[in-house]
């Protein structure tokens, strides 16, 4: 796949998409878009139609919305989007002129919701972003991108609005970085938009989260903005002021995302060093498991089982208080020493399986 930019922007710009979660009623939308027109905003956002978890919550205004769109354009001068999730939706946002249309989370694990917009948007030469899904399942996430792309749309990006997971956290949909950047790193040439209004779900930490993808360089940032934010109809307590948005788009750093020459010269070192030491982790990694290999025939031999608790318990004790020395945090040492103690249950369970049956 080969993408082409969302817009044309100047080289190292971020994409700015601000707006309200829902548009409720024309005076809301238009207050706010007033309020953000000054801020170089690249599309104002606002949610016309609301996938919501339970019926009866307020699920959007519906198509009367749409003209309050089209009166943020003509007064503002601003560019718009709105989330679609089926085909009437993609019709009704091209009949009101939308510039961009976003596909939601909830929208995007459904192969046939996809397929069903691509089917409504081929061949209109428009921009899509596509959130990724609700679960942390990248190919599911590629899977819909392909679907658009194929539709024979090349202004295609992403937004990364967090994974929904079990489990207490301070995040309301985990980030997950390193699924947005496994996706940078097989398609170098797409989008990548941050959502940091539905990853945070609260307003202290947007800045940071917002700062962090940039720090990863993301190329743009979606943050929901409400002119009266406690009140606003859905999505209250994430939302932040025009006047807000202004300050944390301000305070943000925007790093060179490419290292030019002079910079390499100076990391070429470094990188060298840090080549060097993987190679050794893997030669010492490859060592361990032919121990780990040598221990399993034992146990075959004797037959001990392959897993032993308290064996397995020291080494993740003793790792961690190890790690922590060597300013390793404990969520990382238990990761890694969990995924080494697995690898050697596996080469331990290859070596003493019963041997093939011959024919
Ligand atoms: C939204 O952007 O308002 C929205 C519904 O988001 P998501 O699809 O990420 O939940
Ligand atoms: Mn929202």
């Amino acid at each position: 796949m080969q993408f082409k930019p969302l817009v044309e922007k100047e080289a190292g710009q971020p994409i700015i998409i601000a707006g309200p979660c829902s548009a409720e009623t024309e005076e809301q939308v238009l207050a706010t878009a007033h309020a953000l027109k000054d801020q170089k905003i690249d599309f104002f956002r606002a949610g016309i139609w609301k996938p919501r978890t339970r019926p009866n919550a307020f699920e959007g205004v519906g198509k009367v919305g749409l003209p309050w769109l089209k009166r943020v354009k003509a007064e503002t001068g601003m560019k718009v989007t709105t989330e679609v999730a089926k085909t009437q939706h993609v019709f009704e946002a091209l009949k009101h002129n939308i510039d961009l249309l976003w596909i939601g989370a909830r929208t995007t694990v459904s192969p046939f919701a996809v397929q069903e917009i691509a089917d409504a948007i081929e061949g209109v030469d428009i921009p899509v972003l596509i959130k990724n899904p609700i679960n942390p399942d990248l190919n599911l996430w590629i899977g819909a991108i392909e679907r658009i792309y194929n539709a024979g749309i090349q202004r295609v990006g992403v937004i990364h609005r967090g994974f929904s997971l079990v489990g207490n956290s301070s995040y309301r949909n985990e980030p997950l970085w390193q699924i947005p950047i496994e996706l940078k790193r097989r398609f170098p040439d797409l989008t990548i938009i941050c959502d940091n209004s539905h990853i945070c779900g609260r307003r202290d930490t947007l800045a940071d989260v917002a700062q962090k993808s940039f720090d990863l360089s993301f190329n743009g940032l979606m943050t929901e903005t409400h002119p009266d934010p406690d009140n606003a109809w859905s999505d209250a307590k994430q939302q932040i002021t025009p006047a807000t948005f202004k300050e944390l788009v301000d305070n943000l750093v925007i790093k060179n995302a490419e290292l030019d020459g002079e910079d390499l010269v100076s990391i070429e070192a470094l990188r060298t060093q840090i080549d060097g030491i993987d190679n050794e982790l893997l030669n010492m990694l490859g060592k361990r498991m032919e121990i780990a290999e040598a221990i399993g025939l034992y146990k075959k031999a004797k037959n001990i089982s392959i897993l032993q608790p308290v064996r397995w318990n020291e080494i993740l004790e003793k790792g961690i208080v190890k790690g922590e020395e060597k300013g390793l945090s404990e969520e990382f040492i238990a990761q890694f020493l969990k995924a080494i103690h697995q690898e050697s249950i596996n080469h331990q369970m290859e070596v003493t399986k019963p041997s093939m049956i011959k024919k």
